[in-house]
């Protein structure tokens, strides 16, 4: 299986190894699979038989040829085994009627867990593959769930270090702690003085520095990013789709064949995009339903074939979801209208911030994918009702995907069995589902956590749980301008150990 750029600029055919190396292609595009396997029925009766470490070691293995099965084994039991992973890696619970895919039970208690928890493993692999001789330097700039979700995911990884930038005042307080606890040999963590932009683009910045890659050089490091662009990440999302279909047939909810529909809570665009790759590979997916919360711009490109960031932003109730430019969205684009059509797109993006696609793209698309949205009251209401009705208590996240398959039902009249993507543990943002509750008072976060535990009865994630008494390990400050310093400074003691 060999990879190309959704802008049709890189010449050469490149093996997974390499773009999981690579992360951006040179073009500007992000790197996709140059055709999609296909897995037939028989494939997918032998995949029910299996556990979670052999399904998701099977489906990579169809994309990540150049990987050994020993490889992806190994790497796949290093990530989904009950040491990360207490419980099963994904569960289903039947609420009302559908079912919710629960993607939040590993060390972070969100969904980026999934993929976090083996990609490390995977570029490890990928410097051998490659015969990298410099080790790679993660930079990462977080608003919140990615940063401790890498961090975990990549502390002590073979021939990888990790740098977080958060912004002082834009994360919330468990999310914060969570950081400054990180254990391991190969990671640091440093707050800036700033907002998120002002992180991302410090970062964005130390990337495209030529004298920093020099330096770096010297020490012997590249830098390389975990972001949801990188194809080493997005694959093993496709596993748990195919997985949730495969569980539902054994359990003889559905028979192969049988069309379930698919709610996913939407951001930069990446899992759901699995969800349309799952889909693509034949697994039968029916509708997949896209939903957003008031930055609905995914909604109304949808709707119009217009996307338009040219918009205001709002900071919601479920922050992972607040993004107006959804990166994975161009893999989207290049599989529905080509390189040279997405390439225009894009550009449009970047120099005019919006694009209208054409009417056949805009068609194929709403074949397979339809977008709603819900509100902040909606989001609230939401978690109070699925929990006073039928004593389930979602995450901010996962309310509004609720919302939206109950609002696609209503519009469509389509009963078929609906899957609901749940992204985080209602814990992660215990203050706002206890505002939604109506039983906010003057909480810190921790009490929060006690308070809501106290009403549901839910357990309480024990790395949550514990978080409370321990030591802070990282507590410096910056200002934004200090970034590039502060790069170098730990690339030196990353480069002496
Ligand atoms: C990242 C995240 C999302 C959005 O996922 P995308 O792949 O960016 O669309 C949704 N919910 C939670 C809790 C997240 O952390």
């Amino acid at each position: 299986m060999n990879y190309i750029s959704t802008r049709g600029g890189v010449k050469g055919k490149k093996t997974s190894a390499y773009v999981i190396k690579q992360g951006l292609a040179d073009d500007g595009g992000l790197y996709v699979p140059e055709q999609i396997p296909a897995l037939s029925e028989v494939e997918m009766c032998a995949l029910s038989k299996m556990n979670y470490i052999q399904k998701a070691s099977y489906i990579l293995g169809l994309f990540l040829t150049d990987y050994t099965e020993e490889e992806l084994n190994s790497a796949a039991a290093a990530a989904y085994g009950s040491r990360k992973f207490p419980s099963l890696p994904v569960g289903l619970s039947q609420v009302n009627g559908d079912f919710i895919l629960e993607l939040w039970h590993g060390p972070t208690s969100a969904f980026k867990d999934m993929a976090l928890q083996i990609m490390p493993h995977l570029l490890s692999l990928a410097l051998k593959k490659t015969g990298e001789d410099k080790n790679a330097l993660i930079l990462v700039a977080t608003s919140g769930d990615t940063g401790k979700a890498a961090l975990e995911g990549y502390a002590d990884a073979d021939r990888v270090s990790i740098q977080v930038f958060y912004p002082i005042e834009g994360v919330s307080g468990i999310q914060k702690k969570q950081m400054a606890c990180q254990r391991g040999k190969n990671v640091m963590v440093t707050a800036i003085k700033g907002n998120f932009d002002d992180a991302q683009s410090g970062v964005k910045e130390i990337f495209a520095d030529r004298d920093t890659e020099a330096l770096l050089s010297e020490k012997g490091l590249f830098l390389s990013s975990a972001n949801s662009i990188n194809w080493g990440r997005l694959a093993p999302q496709i596993v748990y789709y195919i997985s949730a279909y495969c569980e539902l047939m054994r359990l003889k909810r559905i028979k192969y064949g049988d069309l379930v529909n698919v709610t996913v809570p939407t951001g930069n665009f990446g899992n759901i995009l699995a969800c349309y790759i799952a889909k693509k590979m034949g697994v039968p997916i029916g509708k997949i339903i896209c939903a957003s919360n008031s930055n609905n711009v995914l909604t109304d490109f949808l709707n119009t074939g217009v996307y338009d960031k040219r918009r205001t932003f709002y900071t919601t109730i479920s922050p992972s979801m607040d993004i107006l430019i959804s990166s994975n969205l161009e893999r989207l684009l290049f599989m529905t209208a080509g390189a040279k059509r997405c390439s225009s797109y894009m550009k449009n993006l970047s120099e005019k911030g919006f694009f209208e696609v054409d009417n056949d793209v805009i068609e194929v698309i709403r074949a397979d994918i339809c977008g709603f949205y819900c509100g902040e009251e909606n989001t609230k209401s939401t978690i109070a009702s699925y929990f006073n009705k039928y004593n389930y208590l979602p995450d901010t996240h996962t309310a509004v995907a609720l919302f939206c398959a109950g609002e696609y039902k209503k519009k469509s009249g389509d009963d078929s069995v609906m899957l609901i993507a749940s992204t985080a543990s209602p814990y992660k943002f215990a203050p706002a589902v206890l505002t939604s509750l109506g039983a906010a008072g003057q909480e810190n976060d921790f009490e929060a956590i006690r308070k809501l535990n106290e009403i549901s009865g839910i357990k309480i994630p024990t790395r949550l749980a514990a978080l409370e008494s321990k030591k802070p390990r990282f507590n410096t400050v910056i200002e934004k301008s200090d970034m590039k310093r502060e790069v170098l400074r730990f690339a030196s003691e990353q480069s002496k150990s």
